[in-house]
């Protein structure tokens, strides 16, 4: 006998499209069998009702590293034992859920052992499509470069976040080992970056043949390939190359904007880490060389946001949050601020909340899931909100106003019983 649960809001947000007054979501096992008014939801005898203020799909995060990591110093990775990072990271994706996150694609990091832990029931977390190590050019961004380029080498073997590679030979080999560990995506680097302490953001990297041979390779297996890139040089030859997602964008410029809507290719801006790094980085042990960095493109990175939104690039919400518990700058839970980011740099309520749920699978080509959405036939995935996100997208910033959530037709987080806040939680004895 299938499971059903019933619920009932006064505003139903589908995550593409208007908000319905008095709504209600079916769902059955672990998909949607009815999502639109209350008046027209079809009889559910003997169904768990719940009630809450605004049913919505879960969010995704489309940029976020498990790396266990208790400091924005990257050199740091390296002294830790993976065993460690991997426990903080397990606690790390709990974290994510009952903030509401459901999905997360991950771009680099322990990923792809999260995705496989959460998927055996292990450990309780959001789905997680990971891309494995972040494959970079020697002294590119994902090298650290404060250490032997043979030892950094031996590291990428040992805990596998990061991995340098060059030539078309090498970027082959790179793809298909990530590919072997059940990566869902590629990440490379295509301009250098702010957290690496030698390459400047504004140059680029791989040329324009290795980022081609990659995406083939990618294509071949069907996963996508993401760009983390600043410099326009990077973005121009990663769209030229089939990149399907650019992550950052600093110098995207009209050009660039149109060359990314042309190719259907999809911006994943990352505000929160800098406005959480120019706010706090400094005081939690950012290097110096990153925070110099941080502070030449912040601005220029603001203004990006903006030109894509103008110019109509799809936008999918991403953070780059990777810090683990609430003393690192940018640390898992804090993921529904950027709804606000977005909606500082021009995009309006709803298609700030598009971006963090409809827009999230079309980051994944063939890989996504039927998800994002309150549509019939789509994933179970779904939240409870205790207000009006639409009215304040701040809301979704605050774990504790996401009072439910169910993932995969599971109930993970609910009020608990007796608490009154939000209206019923438990099956009700009106079921209808
Ligand atoms: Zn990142």
């Amino acid at each position: 006998m299938s499971a059903v649960q019933r619920i009932e809001a006064g505003r139903l947000v589908p995550g593409r499209g208007e908000p319905i007054r008095d709504g209600c979501v079916v769902l059955e096992d672990d998909a949607i069998r009815y999502a639109g008014p209350l008046a027209q939801a079809p009889a559910t005898p003997g169904a768990a009702v719940f009630q809450v203020p605004t049913v919505m799909p879960g969010l995704w995060d489309c940029h976020t590293h498990f790396m266990g990591s208790i400091t924005p110093d990257l050199a740091s990775l390296a002294a830790s034992p993976p065993a460690l990072l991997a426990m903080r990271a397990a606690r790390d994706a709990a974290v994510a859920l009952d903030a509401g996150f459901t999905s997360v694609r991950e771009v680099g990091g322990l990923g792809v052992w999260v995705a496989r832990a959460v998927e055996e029931g292990t450990v309780q977390g959001p789905s997680v499509y990971a891309a494995g190590a972040v494959l970079s050019t020697t002294g590119g961004h994902a090298d650290l470069h404060m250490f032997p380029p043979d030892w950094v080498c031996d590291l990428a073997d040992r805990v596998g976040m990061l991995r340098q590679c060059d030539g078309v030979p090498e970027c082959l080999k790179a793809v298909r080992l990530q590919l072997r560990n059940g990566a869902r995506l590629i990440k490379i680097c295509a301009s250098g970056g702010v957290m690496s302490e030698i390459d400047n953001p504004i140059h680029q990297q791989f040329s324009g043949e290795e980022m081609r041979a990659i995406v083939e390779e990618a294509g071949r297996a069907e996963r996508i390939v993401a760009a983390h890139c600043h410099g326009k040089p990077g973005i121009m030859a990663a769209l030229e190359a089939g990149v399907r997602t650019i992550e950052h964008g600093t110098y995207l410029d009209e050009e660039a904007a149109d060359a990314m809507r042309e190719s259907g290719a999809v911006l994943v801006p990352t505000r929160h880490i800098v406005e959480e790094f120019l706010a706090h980085g400094k005081a939690s042990g950012l290097p110096d060389y990153a925070c110099r960095k941080l502070v030449a493109i912040a601005d220029r990175h603001f203004e990006a946001i903006a030109v894509a939104h103008d110019r109509g690039v799809s936008i999918a919400l991403g953070t780059d949050i990777a810090g683990s518990g609430r003393s690192a700058p940018a640390h898992w839970g804090q993921n529904g601020s950027e709804l606000s980011h977005l909606v500082r740099a021009g995009l309006s309520s709803l298609e700030a909340i598009e971006a963090a749920t409809a827009a999230g699978p079309s980051t994944l080509g063939p890989q996504a899931p039927r998800s994002g959405v309150l549509a019939e036939g789509y994933g179970a995935d779904v939240i409870g909100v205790g207000g009006d996100p639409v009215g304040d997208v701040s809301l979704l910033a605050e774990p504790s106003n996401v009072t439910h959530v169910w993932k995969a037709g599971s109930l993970v987080k609910a009020p608990a019983a007796g608490s009154g806040t939000t209206g019923s939680s438990s099956p009700s004895p009106s079921s209808s």
